[in-house]
């Protein structure tokens, strides 16, 4: 049995679990809420969290970003694979995380605009809150002083750093709203010991009054589906200095740098050996699909690309652990390289239909659950389920059914064109990645099923498809 997706027999198996098959137990339990479905593999998790696990070694922790997939179901999974601690954006994802069973002092609460009862849930838990800016630090302080327990910190750097990616996803460029810049860091640093933002307390007397704030490191985080290396081995070197002055500053015990998450997807796809080039039935055609954007009146051509690019975690930890200082503990927290590859959207095919020479592939999977293409201009490689024989390659917009043109799954694709009837299946792939948790109900659509699979005859239910009644539900 193959871990992961393979294709056997002519099928996509997913941990040994033939998506066929699958489709069918989906179907008689769901009827038509069956399709689309999001599908995970527990063997893919897994794996993607051991090879994190396996190189960090006792100077590293491994803390999952929740706002990439925040599935409780799936929270549970990677805990129990060996994912020690929780990165959230927000209240709710916080209470997500405590339900998931992570502990509190295991949760960290990042964001730029933090409300007070977040912060409050925060501090009563002493969960770790990264402080984003001077008023960030004044809110810590003030509510602090209201519930009487010293908060937990981190000082989240604006290291002023170019990600190389879509600019969507980039977060430390000089002007980006994250983060605290550099000329504004003692300032930051005074809140947090306790005098107010603008009055002059000398050293001595801050050292004194550090009992509000215990500022344990330094966070940073430059962007998402990062490709190039390097920017880790920066990111380190402007952390260890900022940590450094926040040890002067009276903090002698801080000894975090967390790097945030950001790495890309470093997944090949299966072949079928029903291909005639590879992979499968689709070849993404990169620079041309750059051209359509381009000539589309979208703003930005770059695409914030989830094909197979950038580094391995082994590649990224041996690179940056020689440069942790001594005694300082590395946090690295990834969303989209520990579940993206570990996810696909499986979906079928509603019909095929030309306009103005141009081929589609209407399918029943939408923007309401893959908004990335739209959003980024992201790439989602698409096979077939079970790929056709003696179909003819052809180049097709994969398309959904909701009502806007930018609702797209991939642009200008090659795929075998889908054999007459219904029934025929495909596959997203990378899609365990804000997918599911961008989703949304426009058009009024469901959110769509999702289920784990844990090996070749088992499966997990990990949400149920929403149902008219359930959109009915919260409407007064
Ligand atoms: C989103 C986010 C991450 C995870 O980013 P990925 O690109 O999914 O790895 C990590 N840290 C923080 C603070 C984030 O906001």
């Amino acid at each position: 049995m193959v871990n992961g997706w393979a294709y056997s027999q002519g099928t996509l198996h997913c941990d040994g679990f033939s998506l066929e098959r699958l489709r069918m137990c989906l179907r008689q339990k769901y009827g038509y809420l069956a399709s689309p479905a999001f599908v995970y593999s527990l063997g893919m998790l897994r794996h993607n969290v051991r090879d994190y696990k396996d190189t960090l070694g006792p100077r590293g922790v491994l803390s999952y970003s929740l706002k990439a997939n925040s599935n409780p179901g799936l929270l549970v999974a990677l805990r129990d694979a060996g994912v020690t601690m929780a990165t959230t954006v927000s209240g709710n994802e916080v209470l997500m995380a405590l339900h998931a069973g992570f502990l509190p002092r295991q949760v960290i609460l990042n964001g730029n605009g933090k409300r007070r009862w977040e912060v409050e849930l925060a501090v009563r838990h002493e969960v770790l809150l990264n402080v984003d800016s001077v008023f960030d630090a004044q809110l810590l302080v003030d509510v602090v002083r209201e519930v009487g327990v010293r908060a937990r910190a981190l000082v989240r750097l604006n290291p002023v750093l170019d990600a190389h990616t879509h600019p969507y996803l980039a977060t430390a460029l000089r002007d980006s709203k994250f983060g605290v810049e550099e000329r504004q860091l003692l300032q930051v640093l005074k809140v947090l010991g306790g005098s107010g933002a603008s009055g002059h307390v000398d050293l001595d007397e801050c050292v004194a009054v550090h009992k509000y704030v215990s500022v344990e490191g330094v966070h940073v985080h430059v962007g998402s589906a990062i490709t190039q290396i390097q920017v880790y081995v920066k990111m380190m070197q402007a952390a260890s200095l900022v940590l450094k002055q926040i040890q002067e500053y009276g903090w002698k015990a801080a000894t975090i740098i967390n790097l945030g998450g950001g790495l890309n997807v470093f997944y090949d796809l299966p072949t079928s050996p029903a291909s005639t080039m590879p992979p499968p039935a689709t070849m993404e055609r990169q620079s041309k699909s750059k051209e359509t954007a381009a000539n589309s009146a979208v703003s930005s051509p770059v695409t914030a690309d989830t094909s197979s690019s950038g580094y391995t975690p082994q590649e990224l930890i041996e690179k940056v652990l020689p440069y942790l200082p001594e005694g300082a503990t590395l946090v690295l927290e990834p969303g989209r390289s520990l579940v993206a590859s570990a996810g696909v959207v499986m979906t079928e095919v509603l019909g095929v239909k030309t306009n103005g020479g141009k081929e589609y592939v209407v399918v029943d999977a939408a923007m309401t659950e893959v908004i990335r293409p739209a959003l980024y201009h992201a790439h989602h490689p698409i096979t077939y389920v079970t790929p056709p024989a003696h179909q003819p390659l052809v180049e097709v917009d994969v398309v959904g059914p909701v009502c806007e043109s930018s609702d797209f799954l991939a642009r200008r694709c090659l795929l075998q064109r889908p054999p007459a009837g219904p029934g025929v299946a495909l596959v997203v792939w990378r899609t365990g990645a804000y997918c599911s948790s961008m989703a949304s109900n426009y058009n009024l659509r469901p959110h769509a099923l999702e289920v784990m699979v844990h090996g070749p005859e088992s499966y997990k239910v990990l949400r149920r498809p929403q149902e008219f009644q359930d959109l009915l539900r919260e409407i007064a």
